[in-house]
């Protein structure tokens, strides 16, 4: 019987080796590790991917964000203590990055369909302290439409995207990363443009925000050893950067791949218990992350799959509001996000999966009978 692992990191990065060994051992040979072309050159193919003027590599997406929420602090944009909107069906750097500036997270629910940022609830919740909104591009989608746009506008949000899940994905030509005033990356190995250790970058269309990101991400230094504001070190090192050069280009690739699974598997998948995510009305604008379904049954469908050799996952079991770590948050309600976490289980979906294993997950879910 065939055995499909959830992902398989080694599988991924299989037909880049040859091309990333080479350039890792240039780098080596090089003797400049850190702050040097290959991380400028990197800034420079993800600004042009991207289509912006400015991007700067960093340490991790969660270090992306916090230097965002800090370089607004420091320029004036925000001050401590102002609300930030952010969607609780989210990984926790999302919420982290709010709080550990001294900001405060509104946490919003989502929609039950796309796992979005909710227009009714975005309305309940800004009120006259929110100052700002973190988007956050779920499983790879764009979150963000004229709707959520006049609500912001109306409330003039500074906009912050948690773009980790979403590179490389597009509404109406433009990229994700490139909608509000400055977009978080993550290169953590297992996302869609993945790293070989830690990395992540921030991009900008703002030109003073660019240069307090760009100090604070290195000690707060304009010039070596001139320290004007209080930096952080969130440096994206040689070899991460090295590796990113390599694979940056076969993004798309990779991307267009995840996209023909996710088409099999909207075709493919018919089972009453099953729920498949809502396909989004621009096919550029989801790179497909994650493929996320729903079934009432989960414990159920993870075992039945798991006994049929398909390792399956759940992003996220606990919405971010009913964490230990966010306890004073605990007894809001936001319905829709507390609904869907008891049903949502992520299925394989990466650009290694061949035809064969996308043919036997689908026949295998479409068995599927709730007990
Ligand atoms: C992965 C991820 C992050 C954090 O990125 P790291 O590089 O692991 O620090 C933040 N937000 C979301 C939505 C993510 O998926």
């Amino acid at each position: 019987m065939n055995k499909i692992p959830f992902l398989e990191l080694k599988e991924i990065n299989s037909k880049y080796i040859d091309d990333i060994t080479q350039h890792c051992e240039k780098t080596i040979r090089s003797g400049w590790y850190v702050n040097g072309t290959q991380k400028k050159q990197f800034e420079e193919n993800l600004a042009r991917y991207n289509k912006l003027p400015y991007a700067i590599g960093t340490s991790n997406g969660y270090d992306s964000l916090r230097l965002i929420f800090k370089s607004l602090i420091i320029t004036g944009k925000l001050k401590i203590g102002d609300h930030v909107i952010v969607p609780s069906n989210s990984f926790v750097a999302s919420a982290l990055a709010i709080s550990e500036n001294g900001l405060i997270p509104e946490f919003v629910d989502i929609n039950k369909d796309d796992f979005l940022i909710c227009k009714n609830s975005l309305i309940d919740k800004t009120t006259n302290k929110v100052k700002a909104i973190l988007i956050v591009h779920l499983y790879g989608q764009i979150c963000w439409s004229n709707e959520l746009k006049q609500i912001i506008e109306r409330h003039n949000l500074i906009v912050i995207e948690d773009n980790a899940q979403a590179i490389g994905a597009e509404l109406n030509g433009v990229k994700s990363g490139a909608i509000g005033l400055a977009s978080a990356f993550s290169f953590y190995p297992g996302k869609n443009l993945g790293a070989m250790g830690d990395g992540g970058a921030i991009c900008t269309k703002d030109l003073e925000l660019y240069q307090i990101i760009k100090a604070a991400s290195n000690y707060g230094a304009s010039n070596k050893y001139t320290h004007d504001i209080l930096g952080d070190n969130c440096r994206l090192d040689e070899i991460q950067a090295a590796v990113l050069n390599i694979k940056l280009p076969h993004l798309n690739d990779e991307n267009t791949k995840r996209r023909s699974i996710a088409k099999k598997y909207d075709e493919g998948i018919r089972n009453e218990s099953i729920q498949l995510p809502k396909l989004p009305s621009q096919q550029l604008s989801h790179v497909w992350h994650l493929y996320v379904i729903q079934v009432e049954n989960r414990n159920d469908f993870q075992e039945y799959m798991n006994l049929n050799g398909i390792e399956t996952m759940i992003h996220y079991p606990i919405p971010i509001h009913k964490q230990q770590a966010y306890k004073k948050y605990n007894d809001i309600n936001l319905i829709n996000c507390e609904t869907v976490q008891c049903k949502i289980v992520s299925i394989p979906l990466n650009s290694c999966l061949d035809h064969q294993s996308v043919e036997y997950i689908i026949s295998t879910m479409n068995k599927y009978q709730i007990n």
